[in-house]
């Protein structure tokens, strides 16, 4: 698959825009947004992305277990103007459609009154379709990340910048190749994710391997699945390697034809590495490092240079080709050799244009030399592998979904109960990290635990919510005024802890 770009403008008349039902949407026109809110691995969800980047168009993706009020922000800073949806999640939009009028829904099943049903985008004639001129540097995804800091941004993901980071992965004498055309890969992960998007559905296709779309994680649907159609590949995050390592439903089936297990998204430790090598002797099973920004692999294992294939415990692979990477001293921003940790940085086409209207958080993140600065702490050793051991930034991962700390933090500050409070990560056995707060209460509260949780689930989609509360008499923070992070979360694992 290779995303269009065409170098000749087409032109169209009048009359031909007239008869398309994409033109009556307004979803032609060359920098629209589209709002994808799908179910995760919806089919119609992949055909809407690769019409969407066909016409010029720019998709956005959200979760569908989103609360309405975080489906409208991303929409609205997206400035969404046509929302594909379930017919089930229709009412999360509504509201937003109702207050923008400019917004259509489209449903991708039995559509409500009122609504576009799906194929009457997909059923346009060939000529109908309005062609424009899109350009290398043209934005075709949008997905949100919180990067390294602040609230959740949209993330600029150009053609150029997919394309190569799809070549990166599959194309050509290509070490870090993990796919061929003969393979059946596994896509259990959200498509709303860019590791699914990206690294799945884009590879496969590009590649011509099959595909096969599982649309709700089950552990055992998950094993008849591969077992019924000889899945090759296996992509998953730590919690899936997790139940398949530890769950015992998974010794009645036949699993031989997995050759490739990959996990992304979030860490996996040596334990869980070595319990899944145990369950499945005859997979390769390696990790690769991705991140939004970073378009979005960095690092991938190295899946057939090496025969027999040997991974070290913990690493993360080498860097994709075509890209370069360095690892920096975080407070003076000076290389560091080999086998010193620092922070991890990225060059190359791949990586995002920036973060949408946001030009301070953009030049936060990529230097004036064009270094993507991860906001990971890692090391790089002899053999190029990458090995990932801290983070940087204030970046929660629940089961690899993004838990941004300020979004969390600006709720509890608006309650009139709470004077300040703060959102660290705490370690968790089934979700790899929690969010949990430290909340001062305001003069005279007497705020409980569970109020404070209530308040927040009511706002947020689940793996947002805040798993603890700890009452303390202040948020400990530099003279800036920046949270001391670190300090909080040494207290989680000291146990030196308000109560
Ligand atoms: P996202 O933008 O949601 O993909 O999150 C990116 C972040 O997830 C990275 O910056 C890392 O902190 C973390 N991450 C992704 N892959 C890995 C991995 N293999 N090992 C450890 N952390 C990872």
């Amino acid at each position: 698959m290779a995303l269009p770009v065409k170098s000749t403008p087409t032109r169209m008349s009048s009359s031909d825009h007239a008869k398309s039902p994409l033109a009556s949407t307004s979803w032609a026109s060359n920098k629209a947004m589209l709002y994808c809110c799908c179910s995760r691995t919806r089919r119609s969800l992949c055909f809407a992305f690769l019409g969407a980047s066909y016409i010029g168009a720019v998709s956005t993706t959200a979760n569908p277990f989103y609360t309405p009020a975080e489906v409208a922000k991303q929409a609205t800073a997206s400035k969404a103007k046509l929302i594909i949806t379930q017919a089930v999640y229709a009412e999360k939009v509504e509201q937003f459609a109702k207050e923008n009028v400019h917004v259509r829904i489209v449903t991708i099943d039995s559509p409500p009154e009122n609504y576009l049903h799906f194929s009457e985008l997909t059923n346009s004639d060939e000529n109908d379709i309005p062609a424009v001129k899109i350009n290398p540097d043209d934005v075709v995804a949008l997905p949100y990340s919180s990067g390294t800091t602040g609230l959740p941004k949209g993330v600029m993901l150009t053609h150029k910048g997919l394309v190569t980071s799809v070549a990166q992965q599959v194309d050509g004498e290509n070490p870090n190749l993990y796919f061929h055309e003969k393979d059946v890969i596994l896509c259990m992960l959200p498509l709303f994710h860019i590791y699914s998007l990206n690294s799945v559905l884009l590879c496969g296709l590009r590649v011509g391997s099959a595909i096969l779309l599982m649309q709700k994680f089950e552990i055992v649907t998950l094993m008849e699945l591969v077992q019924k159609y000889k899945v090759t590949i296996a992509p998953f995050v730590p919690p899936v390697v997790l139940a398949v390592a530890k769950c015992s439903v998974v010794d009645k089936y036949d699993l031989s034809s997995i050759r490739t297990v990959m996990s992304g998204a979030a860490p996996m430790g040596k334990e869980l590495e070595d319990a899944v090598r145990a369950k499945l002797p005859h997979a390769k099973l390696g990790q690769g490092y991705g991140m939004t920004e970073a378009g979005p692999v960095l690092s991938m294992c190295l899946a057939f240079a090496k025969q027999p294939f040997e991974i070290k415990s913990g690493a993360c692979g080498t860097v994709v080709r075509n890209a370069e990477m360095k690892i920096v001293d975080p407070d003076t921003g000076k290389s560091l050799p080999r086998n010193q940790a620092g922070e991890i940085c990225i060059r190359g086409s791949q990586i995002m244009k920036g973060y949408l209207n946001d030009p301070e958080a953009t030049e936060r993140t990529i230097d004036k030399y064009g270094w993507l600065h991860t906001g990971d702490i890692g090391y790089i050793d002899e053999d190029d592998e990458l090995f990932i051991v801290d983070r940087l930034k204030e970046l929660i991962k629940y089961k690899g979904f993004q838990v941004a700390p300020a979004e969390l933090e600006a709720m509890l500050i608006a309650h009139p109960d709470i004077s300040d409070a703060a959102v660290v990560p705490m370690k968790d056995e089934a979700a790899g990290e929690v969010p949990v707060a430290f909340v001062v209460r305001s003069n005279g509260s007497k705020i409980t635990e569970d109020e404070i949780k209530q308040y927040i689930s009511k706002q947020v989609v689940f793996y947002k919510r805040i798993s603890r509360v700890f009452f303390t008499e202040e948020i400990p923070k530099a003279p800036s005024g920046k949270i001391l992070r670190k300090d909080l979360r040494s207290r989680l694992v000291t146990g030196n802890l308000p109560y």
